[in-house]
């Protein structure tokens, strides 16, 4: 049986034309579940009795397993259980301008970044869209508020889950749906440059970020394997394109290791990549755990790596730090049972 928060209002209104419905009740579908939050289809009072049985036969309403809930002061980090027993962790985080979820996309993940913990185990399996949208919901749930940001960068990467992603967006961006605005939406992607190509022609003005975390190939095929099949200038060739397309700014992630990409030759290295692109850079202090060896930067270095690039006239920013407490900082959700 399916379940329906998989499914994207497009797909929806097809399947309520397939049983000779009117498309309309797809919309009205959406605000029974996503602004009543229905527990059952019985309660669709605007329903015939022959649609809910039909509804019934055809898919589920079941939310995902929440295990386990870890409370910090401005973060608070979801484990969730789902149908196969897999686990994935999702992270709150309190801005003053409104509340972030970091969502998780796959189950492990393939990608081998060498400083992530997520990528430690291998991926099992993508995530359904209604898997990504029932983590909003739950965490909505458990701090009875809107969730206003949503930022693709859990566990997974989710231009190896195209489909399952971008229908997701399409869910949650909907007015009827989460209506979280396009703009509060962020994906975060290695660089799969043939995605990134297929995403600048997604009609949805999202963000895009993308984990560079070297100023050239030598560095980057070290720390990230993808890199030696999509390189740093085939990289920035497809976000040209990109940028053609959709206009839109581009971030980069570069999380600071301590002695690997961190010199102030690397900082204008990056810099001359990086020249005559609309973007700018989130510095990213390495949160180290104890499987790894990488060291964060020493602050000093840091605060020197930020100077370089804004005297280069790069937009930068050091990303504040959330989380670690708790290790719900970026590059610690991880998704093995063991480790409970
Ligand atoms: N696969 C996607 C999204 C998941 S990772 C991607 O690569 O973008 C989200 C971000 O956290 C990425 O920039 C990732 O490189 C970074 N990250 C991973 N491990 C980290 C760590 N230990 N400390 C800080 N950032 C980390």
């Amino acid at each position: 049986m399916k379940n329906i928060y998989n499914m994207t209002i497009e797909e929806l209104e097809e399947y309520f034309l397939s049983i000779e419905e009117k498309k309309f009740k797809a919309i009205q579908t959406y605000s029974w579940l996503y602004e009543k939050r229905i527990k059952s289809f019985d309660e669709m009072s605007d329903m015939k009795k022959t649609v809910i049985e039909k509804l019934k036969n055809t898919f589920s309403l079941d939310r995902l397993k929440l295990i386990k809930v870890e409370r910090d002061t401005l973060v608070n980090k979801y484990l969730f259980e789902l149908y196969d027993g897999s686990l994935v962790e999702s992270v709150l985080m309190r801005h003053d301008y409104g509340t972030s979820i970091c969502v998780s996309s796959q189950v492990g993940c393939n990608m081998g970044c060498k400083f992530c913990e997520s990528g430690r185990l291998k991926k099992v399996r993508n995530l359904n869209t209604y898997e990504m949208v029932l983590q909003i919901f739950a965490v909505e749930e458990d701090i009875k508020e809107r969730i206003t940001h949503v930022v693709i960068m859990g566990i997974g990467e989710p231009f190896d889950n195209y489909l399952n992603v971008t229908n997701f967006i399409k869910v949650i961006n909907h007015p009827k749906g989460l209506s979280i605005g396009s703009r509060h939406i962020t994906v975060s992607t290695c660089g799969i440059v043939p995605k990134i190509l297929e995403f600048a022609d997604f009609p949805y003005q999202v963000n895009l970020a993308i984990s560079l975390h070297a100023p050239n190939d030598e560095i980057r095929n070290k720390i990230m394997p993808i890199n030696k099949v999509y390189k740093i200038k085939d990289i920035m060739d497809a976000l040209k394109k990109y940028y053609k397309k959709t206009n839109r700014r581009i971030t980069f992630e570069y999380i600071l290791l301590d002695g690997i990409n961190d010199s102030d030759e690397n900082a204008l290295e990056l810099c001359a990549i990086l020249k005559g692109l609309n973007c700018y850079v989130n510095l990213i202090p390495y949160n180290e755990t104890n499987n790894i060896q990488y060291k964060r930067s020493k602050n000093d270095r840091i605060l020197k790596f930020y100077d370089i690039i804004k005297k280069n006239n790069v937009g930068v920013t050091i990303r504040r730090e959330f989380g670690s407490n708790i290790s719900a900082a970026c590059g610690q959700l991880r998704s093995k049972k063991e480790e409970l």
